[in-house]
Parts: C-alpha cells; structure tokens; sequence
C-alpha cells in the first residue's frame, strides 16, 4: 500500500534527516510502497507519533486484523469519523475496519467515500476498499478493487498480485479446457513477469496458490503450482510447491479402455477371424473415456484434462520458455542413435557370420551374450550417451547466457538510480546494495530479520538493506536525502484530505 501520511523527502516540513522518527518512518513508506506489511508494521512500531498510529492501524487492516487497527486509531483519537465524512485517511481506514469487522452501514459509507475522494489517494482507497470487502464477504467488490490495483495503477507486489490472480485463475472457463488452460498460464506468465520472478523468490506463487485454497478452489492451486513450475527455469521451491498440492490421477480411465480395447481384438480375431471390429470397439473405447471419465481425482473433467496439458510441458533452457514434452526430436540422441545402431550391427554380424570370427571359437552362451550386447546395448549406450551430451550441452549453454545477462546487469548495478523509487527488489537490489552503497552509520533497526545500513555515496539517501518476508530475496529501502533542518517540524500525521 502507499503511504498517504508519512513525509517524504520533497516535503518542506521534514525535520533534519538522520533523526531516528524520520528515518524509520521513511522506510516503513517504503516497506508499505512494496506490501512488505509485516516489516511496515515492525517499522511503524518504533516511531513514536501520529503517523506511526496511523501505519500500524494501515498494517493490520491490510493483514486481516482489522479489531487491532481499529484499536490503535482509537488511541490516537482518529476513530471517529465525521457523519458529513471523512476528514483524513485514518478516517477512510477506520470506516474500513468497521466495514472488515462485520458493519455493513460502514460498507456503505466506505463504497460511497470512492466517488469523491482525491486522486492522490485513490490507490491506498482501494487497499482499504479491497481488504475491508474481502473481510466482509464481499468477494466480487475486493476482486474489482484488486483488479483495479494491478491494471489501473500497475502495482505487482506479492500481496496484489495474490489477491489479482487468484480471482483470475477462480474465473476460468468450466466447460473448456483449452480457454482454461489459457488463463491459468497467463497467471503463471504474469507471476514470471514479475520482480522477483518466482525462481528466484517463491512469495508471490505461494500467496496465489494459498489464496485459491482459502477460497476453497483446491483445483486451481494445483493447476497454477504446476503451471509456474513448469513453465520456468527448474527451481526447488518451486517444485516442492507443486508436489504439496499435485491432485491423485485416477488410474481406471487409464487401463480400462485399454483392457477393453484388447479384449475386444482378442474376441474379434476369435470370432470374426479379423481385428477390424475388435480395433473399432478399442478405439471407442478409448475416445469415449477421454471424453467423459475424469482423469484426476478430486478434479472436474475440464480441470482434469487442463492438468493433463500443464503436466506435459517442459521449460526449455535453450528456448528460455516451457514447450509441449513430447514434440521434439534432437539432433545429437538421434544422430548418436543412428551411428550406434550401425555400429553395434554391423559388429553383432561381423560377430556371428564372419567365417573366421570369434564367434565360433567361444561357447553357444557366450557369443549369444556378446551378440546381445552388440546388438541392443551399442545403440542403447549411443542414445543414453547422447540424451547425457545434449544436456550438459543446453546446461553450459544456459549458464553462459546467465553468466552474460549477470554480466550485464552487474554494469548497471553500480549507477545511482537512489533518485528513482522508495524501495527496489530482487536480484538488482542485491547487486545494488554492494556495488553501489556503500556501509553508513545510523540509529539500531529492529525488523525481525537481518536488517543493515547502507548509503548512498552521491546523495547520501540511507538505505535499509534487508530480506523479503521469505528470505529468499533482497529488499532495499530508501531513506530520506540529508537535508538541512526546515523552519516548520511537520509531525507526518494525518494527510488532510
Ligand atoms: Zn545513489
């Protein structure tokens, strides 16, 4: 969520830079302008003032305790709102809290507050309109204000981006499998798309997939785990995420159509004295099966056959994207197979034919052995050596080009861009806090996780260097420029609408 009430730098009224209150308060901003909300609300505990109330009730409303943030806007007076409406956003956020907690007037009053509130604060209006109609059961208003986060205002943080696509994913299509499928891969293409993809941090998918089942659509968690774990580049968690939730496949529509489909040649050829009939019978058999008969337990037909389809894909280093497993034909096995198997053949009839060959001269047991080795083993071995070659081949061929774009990135990290946003992510942010800050001095941090200081050696904006709530990332926070002391303290309250 935004923050809407804390100074920031560009503020005339901010008090000398390198106070503990303004610091802490800038990064928590910052914490909240990437939906860290654990890590802003452990901020905004340790500044001592009306915008640090006003952060904590921000936190809590927004990680589903809306009584607690509530509690806190009523300690600092800011509960109540005004029957002509609200006069600052404390205001918006306890009417959300009400709303949250089960008063539907509240509700009301919140959703009418949409149409007349200010541009500025449009977007953290829809943090709060989305958390508080999601409380209150009103599943359709929070997917709208989610929705709105992500296309209108382009927020991808973890947080929106659960809420978003797992509201996506719920709306597939239930009697088509192939639009289906469609839409849960564009949810798995908007995940990879994000910063950190989710090979590189998990946080995003595990929020979509744990929200799908909170809504009680254990199918779609399983379908989208396995769409974005097969649709990136190969990653533990990622694999581990997908296994916790892989549904059962149901083994009947796999055998039975086959048993019937022998049977019915077997009779045909019995009784007929051809296959024909007893092939036809199969074939139904087999068509009938894959049209009606679920696939997977505990999965809809259409679901089912879409986890047939994502189950089939692979990602493809060479590619850089997931492609169908079974089409295709590599150069290296196929052309090794084809050399062993002239070889191994050519040796096997040099081996039993030859007048002269070896072959006579050993026991029965023995040359047939050789002979099977030679027969069957040569080209077994060529094609198992050329399926290892091609591997290690797209291995090294990955790893270079990772090796070239770490490279590349490794150039750019090492410019200020401290003037460009509050807060920065991912495997940039990691190569930005070493190669770019530099260490600093400042107030102790507490955070809950490893936290430390860092600056910048051309303004000298403090940075707070610290992980993702999974600690599988990076996450930099920006602090305030030092500036000189302004004539007017502003407290950072309350923003007056
Ligand atoms: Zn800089």
């Amino acid at each position: 969520m935004p923050h809407t009430t804390a100074s920031s730098p560009a503020d005339p009224g901010v008090p000398a830079a390198g106070h503990r209150r303004v610091l802490l308060s800038a990064w928590a901003s910052a914490a909240e302008d990437v939906d860290d909300l654990p890590l802003a609300a452990r901020l905004w505990d340790q500044v001592p003032d009306a915008a640090g109330a006003s952060g904590r009730a921000r936190a809590a409303l927004l990680t589903g305790d809306p009584a607690g943030g509530l509690a806190v806007l009523e300690a600092v007076g800011a509960a109540d709102v005004p029957d002509d409406g609200p006069r600052s956003f404390d205001h918006v956020v306890a009417l959300a809290c009400r709303a949250a907690l089960g008063r539907a007037d509240e509700l009301a009053r919140l959703v009418a507050v949409g149409g007349v509130l200010p541009a500025s604060v449009r977007l953290s209006y829809l943090y709060a309109l989305g958390a508080a109609a999601d409380a209150a059961g009103q599943r359709g208003v929070a997917d709208e204000a989610w929705r709105a986060v992500v296309v209108e205002h382009g927020v991808r943080t973890p947080y929106v981006l659960s809420r978003f696509l797992a509201a996506w994913v719920q709306g597939r299509d239930r009697t088509d499998a192939r639009a289906a499928a469609v839409r849960v891969l564009e949810a798995a293409h908007e995940l990879a798309a994000a910063v950190p993809p989710p090979w590189e941090d998990a946080l995003a998918a595990e929020g979509v997939v744990a929200e799908l089942v909170r809504r009680g659509d254990g199918a779609g968690a399983a379908l989208l785990a396995t769409a974005v774990a097969r649709t990136g580049p190969r990653s533990e968690v990622l694999d581990a995420l997908a296994a916790r939730h892989a549904p059962r496949r149901a083994v009947a529509p796999r055998v039975v159509p086959v048993v019937v489909a022998v049977a019915a040649a077997v009779a045909s050829v019995a009784l007929l004295a051809h296959a024909y009939a007893g092939v036809a019978v199969g074939a139904l058999a087999v068509a009938a099966a894959r049209r009606w008969w679920r696939p997977v337990v505990d999965m809809t037909l259409v679901d089912g056959r879409v986890w047939d389809g994502l189950s089939a894909l692979r990602y493809d280093d060479r590619l850089g994207r997931a492609r169908d497993g079974a089409s295709h034909v590599r150069l290296i096995p196929s052309l090794l197979t084809v050399a062993g198997l002239v070889a191994g053949w050519s040796a096997a009839g040099w081996w039993v034919a030859a007048p002269a060959g070896l072959g006579q001269r050993v026991p029965d047991a023995v040359e047939a052995v050789v002979f099977a080795m030679l027969f069957l083993g040569v080209p077994g071995a060529a094609l198992w050596g050329g399926i290892r070659l091609d591997r290690l081949r797209h291995r090294r061929a990955a790893g270079r080009r990772r090796a070239a774009t770490e490279a590349a990135e490794q150039g750019q990290v090492a410019t200020c861009r401290c003037w460009q946003g509050t807060a920065v992510t991912g495997r940039f942010a990691r190569g930005y806090a070493s190669e770019h800050l530099v260490p600093s001095a400042g107030p102790p941090v507490e955070v809950g996780r490893g936290a430390a200081l860092r600056a910048c050696p051309l303004s000298g904006m403090r940075w707070l260097v610290t992980t993702s709530p999974s600690g599988a990332s990076t996450v930099l926070l920006r602090g305030p420029a030092p500036a000189p002391a302004a004539a007017a303290a502003g407290d950072g309250g309350s923003g007056y609408l």
